[in-house]
């Protein structure tokens, strides 16, 4: 829980942004009943509930744990794990990583010594179509085949392969070495790559040697492999795009419908993946009435914003309610673009993306240059 401008926040972590519909039903009646009636999608595939009314904390932490939300209250803040949303639907998919997303989230919180990892400390597991290479993870694997993936740490490949039975287990001794050395070097640094030689050293722990590579490529899509549409060779397989990430009570109702038992991936952009859905066409029709967006060709695939106003005390503008104004005329085909409030630039995606941030005096830079919001429109 932090408290904002509009009242608590809190977020849920979901790691590899798994997420069944019935989860999904309690964590929309609790925004519902304890807070302004939203959820929203973070950058990290976790979920926010603000507005949150005085009281609301312990009914919220009893509804979560009930729902196997909140496994551990000592390591909460520790399990930050991206997965490939895509992971095992589709031909780009080396491996399932999904499994081991759920492994490491178990055996992290199983380490009391890692309950002290700072909370900006990300884990990433990346099936192989690299998607997940601009999140910049402190401790990463990316599957390089059906059984074996690379490490990488502080976002740089090390070459070192692991076999998928090790991963989970070698990245729990990645963020023990990672502590051990801060220790060491008597810092306070909250990533690995702000260690003195972080990556090199926690290796050295490890008993690895660094192998030269080739280097790691981000996926083809700049905003990652998720984009919103209809996918798998069965059809079966839907991404809905959630603009700015703001998911209202019958959109969350009607992704958990179409989810049916199969479950629900929540994607750092913005975006919930449902695989096995029988009845696709069908589908996409309920998920578009409530404003979930179904075409790759949206404007809104890749658009994100901070809060903005009136959720954050920083910001200098209504940068959703600017967003919602102005995204719907663009024309030009897809781009990833993120709104901010301020300078902070919250919740930014990784990569290179159009910045758009609020200015003082009204109105937004867009990449350095001042404009008007109708002049953003255009
Ligand atoms: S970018 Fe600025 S305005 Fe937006 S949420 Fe962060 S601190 Fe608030």
């Amino acid at each position: 829980m932090h408290e904002a401008a509009d009242g608590g926040l809190a977020r849920v972590r979901l790691p590899g942004g798994v997420l069944s519909a019935e989860q999904l039903r309690v964590l929309i009646a609790a925004a519902v009943g304890l807070g302004d009636g939203h959820l929203e999608l973070t950058s990290r595939a976790n979920v926010q509930l603000r507005a949150l009314q005085p009281g609301a904390p312990i009914e919220l932490s009893d509804r979560l744990y009930a729902a196997g939300l909140l496994p551990s209250i000592s390591h909460e803040r520790v399990r930050n794990i991206l997965a490939s949303p895509l992971a095992g639907l589709d031909q780009h998919s080396q491996y399932d990583v999904l499994p081991l997303a759920t492994e490491l989230d178990q055996l992290l919180c199983a380490q009391p010594a890692l309950a002290e990892l700072p909370g900006r400390f990300l884990f990433a597991l990346d099936d192989g179509r690299g998607d997940l290479v601009t999140a910049k993870a402190d401790v990463a694997v990316r599957m390089v085949d059906g059984s074996r993936g690379e490490l990488v740490l502080a976002g740089v490949g090390t070459g070192v392969l692991v076999e998928a039975g090790r991963v989970a287990g070698v990245m729990v001794a990645a963020a023990e070495a990672f502590l051990v050395e801060r220790a060491e070097q008597r810092s306070e640094a909250w990533r690995l790559g702000e260690l003195v030689e972080g990556a090199q050293r926690v290796l050295g722990r490890l008993g690895f040697e660094r192998v030269a590579t080739a280097g790691l490529d981000a996926g083809s899509s700049a905003a990652g492999s998720a984009v919103a549409g209809v996918f798998g060779e069965r059809s079966d397989v839907l991404v809905a795009a959630v603009p700015l990430g703001v998911l209202a009570a019958e959109q969350a109702e009607a992704l958990a419908e179409v989810a049916g038992r199969g479950g629900l991936r929540v994607t750092p952009w913005r975006s919930v993946v449902v695989g096995g859905v029988a009845d696709a066409e069908r589908a996409v029709r309920r998920l578009m009435a409530t404003g979930l967006v179904l075409e790759a060709s949206s404007p809104w695939n890749g658009v994100t914003s901070c809060a903005g106003r009136p959720g954050c005390a920083k910001s200098l503008a209504d940068v959703r309610g600017d967003a919602r104004r102005v995204v719907p005329a663009w024309t030009a085909g897809r781009r990833v673009v993120h709104w901010s409030g301020c300078e902070r630039r919250c919740g930014r995606p990784g990569g290179k993306f159009v910045d758009v941030v609020a200015l003082a005096g009204g109105g937004y830079s867009v990449d350095g240059v001042a404009m008007t919001v109708d002049e953003v429109r255009a």
